[in-house]
């Protein structure tokens, strides 16, 4: 069901507390990628628009486990999100206590305050009601604009939702509309391209995009597991011997839906598993003794954008191959460009898929990338996300 919006709340004279997913990395001080930062600008800013609003941001940032550690504070991220926004940030000294309490007493019309990492304190880990309870005391209202962390049920994520009205913000929206809506209610055909290395972290994505799907392509190093269960040679590739069974399952599943299933007809091997490695086309679906399958070959490419010239909506989890190395990403730029160039609506999700897209600089021709992870995962699992549920609907 649709969320409320921030474009359905009154910001008026409101002190507003946004989460934000600010978990950037950082080397010596410095944010090195601020994609995160930029995701959450236009929330940021709108809310800043609005007549008589400040603004309160609240993040994590790393794995500091409920204490201080000086490494993972986000003044760094003050810094990034000052330039960003052309204004000052106050960096609050703590997420909560006396002193944050004054400052966010003091704060004016258009005033921006980022609190300190979260995960400082271990209530927010434990979705603590107290540590909640102090957060939320120090606004109006709530807007939640994480979704990088929407799979987390902590304190800044679901608790806060008791004590204050709550709302979601832009980047949240959008990523519950193509990731929720689109998935559930998907124009046909609906194609689906997995990928990446095992078969054991991608099978719940499996089997919920089973019933949703017309095609389903499973390439990248799980597709050994499954080429294996059907009495193919595979050499020395990637497989997952006790998942075997489960491969067989989801095959006789696919039948029985009538769902076309589309794996590995040739390959690009290699004799070892390294950079420098030299690809050789092996032609056949079946892998010689002691090489290695790294990417899709030639014909299995044809057959993939075949499928997704044809498709109305596509989603795309997984490299087709060790696209790391130069020499095996051709599976996966080819496929990125062809999902690129299709008219159909398009969503990439998963931290190594939106690596290779943002890679081949192709990432503003996909309809959707997914900033979160590990929670686009679970959403193409079917999985509610605790820090969508918690929010009010429409
Ligand atoms: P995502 O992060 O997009 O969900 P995964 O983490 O599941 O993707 O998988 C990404 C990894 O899979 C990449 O590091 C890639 O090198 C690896 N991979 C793809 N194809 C193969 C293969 N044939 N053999 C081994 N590893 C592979
Ligand atoms: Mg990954």
């Amino acid at each position: 069901m649709a969320k409320k919006t921030v474009k359905e709340v009154d910001f008026t004279n409101k002190r507003v507390l946004m989460r934000v997913d600010f978990n950037v990395p950082l080397k010596e001080g410095k944010v090195t990628d601020d994609t995160r930062i930029r995701e959450a600008l236009p929330t940021i800013k709108y809310i800043l628009e609005q007549q008589g609003t400040s603004l309160i941001l609240m993040s994590h940032l790393g794995r500091p486990k409920g204490t201080v550690v000086p490494d993972m504070s986000l003044k760094p991220v003050a810094g990034r999100l000052k330039e960003l926004l052309g204004k000052d940030v106050i960096m609050a000294p703590d997420c909560v206590g006396d002193e944050v309490t004054k400052l966010a007493q003091s704060m004016k019309t258009g005033d921006v305050m980022l609190l300190e990492n979260l995960r400082f304190n271990p209530g927010e880990k434990k979705n603590d009601p107290d540590f909640a309870k102090k957060l939320a005391s120090l606004a109006d209202t709530y807007v939640n604009d994480a979704f990088g962390t929407a799979h987390r049920p902590e304190a800044s994520m679901v608790g806060v939702n008791q004590y204050l009205p709550s709302c979601a913000g832009f980047l949240l929206e959008k990523e519950i509309k193509f990731l929720g809506d689109v998935v559930a209610n998907p124009e046909k055909p609906f194609v689906a391209i997995i990928g990446g290395s095992k078969v054991s972290t991608k099978i719940s994505v499996l089997e919920n995009l089973l019933s949703k799907v017309d095609t389903l392509i499973i390439g990248g190093g799980m597709a050994y597991t499954f080429l294996k269960c059907m009495g193919k040679t595979i050499g020395k590739s990637l497989l997952e011997e006790d998942f075997l069974d489960t491969a067989q399952k989801l095959l006789d599943a696919a039948r029985a839906k009538n769902v076309e299933i589309i794996l590995p007809v040739d390959h690009y091997a290699a004799s070892e598993f390294a950079e420098t490695a030299v690809p050789e086309l092996v032609s056949d679906v079946n892998i010689p003794d002691g090489k290695i399958g790294m990417d899709i070959g030639p014909k299995t490419i044809e057959a993939v954008k075949e499928r997704i010239l044809k498709a109305k909506t596509i989603v795309w989890n997984g490299p087709m191959g060790v696209f790391e190395f130069d020499a095996f990403a051709k599976g996966t730029l080819e496929i990125a460009k062809t999902v690129a160039e299709s008219g159909a609506i398009s969503v990439v999700g998963g931290g190594d898929s939106v690596a290779a897209v943002n890679k081949f600089g192709l990432s503003g021709k996909i309809s959707h990338v997914s900033t979160g992870g590990g929670a686009s995962l679970e959403f193409l699992e079917g999985k509610a996300l605790p820090g969508i549920e918690a929010l009010p609907s429409k």
